[in-house]
């Protein structure tokens, strides 16, 4: 039995489209090893009608509405997917399918901060549009060390919603522009490395430097290091950006025939909205590809 699509991933992108492609009434099949990148938050934002929604919720109503319109769902991890296609997976199994859409997100790699990934979601966070409404007004830092640009960035975005920021540049050696800026900002700027967060009752509060002293902070925001989980579309030989990811046309096409990315794997910047729609856009454009292998199809067999 061969699928018309695989879809390899089950965030909001690869959840739309196998929902998409199953009301399509496309022989569909989602794979997904059950790690959305954003299951640490407690609470989603930015998503048009489930706000305050937990990341689970918006998961599980997700799988029920690929099942309702007769997708199938599998658990587990795909090792490799072979031109033609061939979907390998880590259980043994082995999947035939005619198209193949991989959805499998990022990994957000955290400054080495004795203390951020402990409190990586609640009081550590990347994100002003996903959770800085959550922490207005409260003393804030921005520690750099990772991620250049995001972070300085950052430093002048986030006082958008506090008056209290701190960028603790933490090896960023920042330009005479940017310290003008930043100051202009009203944003303080430290320059002593940082060595560890603080906690108090299991929440963060404040950051320690290497010199010893201490800086009461309620939240830290950090620049992680954005890594595209798509070793599949790599082994498979997709053409790259100069950046190093995945290079796709707007609908989520790869220069691999018959295979498409959408959501993080190849658009770091993506919120979950915005991985939903690439995934939906990337649903209509394999729907479309199909239909015309099936009219060539048809054609042959007249
Ligand atoms: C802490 C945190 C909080 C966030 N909060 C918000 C928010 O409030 N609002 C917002 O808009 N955005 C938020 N985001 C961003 C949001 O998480 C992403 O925009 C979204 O998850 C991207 O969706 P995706 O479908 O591309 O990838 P993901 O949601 O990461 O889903 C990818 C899926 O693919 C699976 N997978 C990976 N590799 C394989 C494989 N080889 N085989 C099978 N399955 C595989 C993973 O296990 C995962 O289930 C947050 C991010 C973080 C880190």
């Amino acid at each position: 039995m061969t699928y018309d699509t695989v879809v390899v991933g089950g965030g909001p992108a690869g959840l739309s489209a196998a929902t998409l492609l199953a009301r399509a009434r496309r022989r569909v099949v989602l794979i997904d090893a059950g790690h959305p990148r954003n299951a640490p938050a407690d609470h989603l934002h930015g998503f048009l009608s489930r706000d305050g929604a937990s990341p689970q919720e918006l998961h599980e109503e997700g799988i029920r509405e690929v099942l309702r319109y007769g997708g199938e769902l599998l658990q587990g991890n795909v090792t490799r997917v072979d031109g033609g296609f061939t979907v390998h997976l880590e259980s043994g199994s082995v999947l035939d399918s005619r198209s193949v859409l991989v959805a499998t997100g990022l990994r957000d790699e955290l400054p080495d901060i004795p203390g951020a990934r402990e409190h990586w979601s609640s009081g550590v966070l990347h994100c002003p549009y996903c959770h800085g409404y959550e922490v207005r007004d409260r003393p804030i830092a921005v520690i750099g060390g990772s991620n250049r640009p995001f972070t300085v960035h950052q430093a002048s975005l986030i006082r958008q919603w506090s008056s209290d920021v701190i960028f603790f540049t933490n090896g960023i050696e920042l330009t005479e522009d940017e310290r003008i800026a930043l100051d202009a900002r009203s944003v303080g700027i430290v320059d002593v490395p940082v060595s560890r967060l603080l906690t108090q009752d299991g929440s963060v509060a404040g950051v320690e430097l290497t010199d010893g002293s201490l800086v009461p902070r309620a939240v830290v925001f950090v620049g992680p290091t954005f890594v595209p989980n798509d070793a599949l579309l790599i082994r498979i030989g997709c053409a790259r950006l100069d950046s190093g990811w995945v290079a796709t046309e707007p609908t989520g096409r790869t220069s691999v025939d018959g295979l498409w990315a959408a959501g993080n794997v190849s658009d770091s910047p993506a919120q979950l909205i915005n991985s939903a729609a690439a995934g939906s856009r990337a649903a209509i454009d394999i729907n479309h590809y199909l239909l015309a292998l099936d009219i060539a199809l048809a054609v042959r067999s007249r």
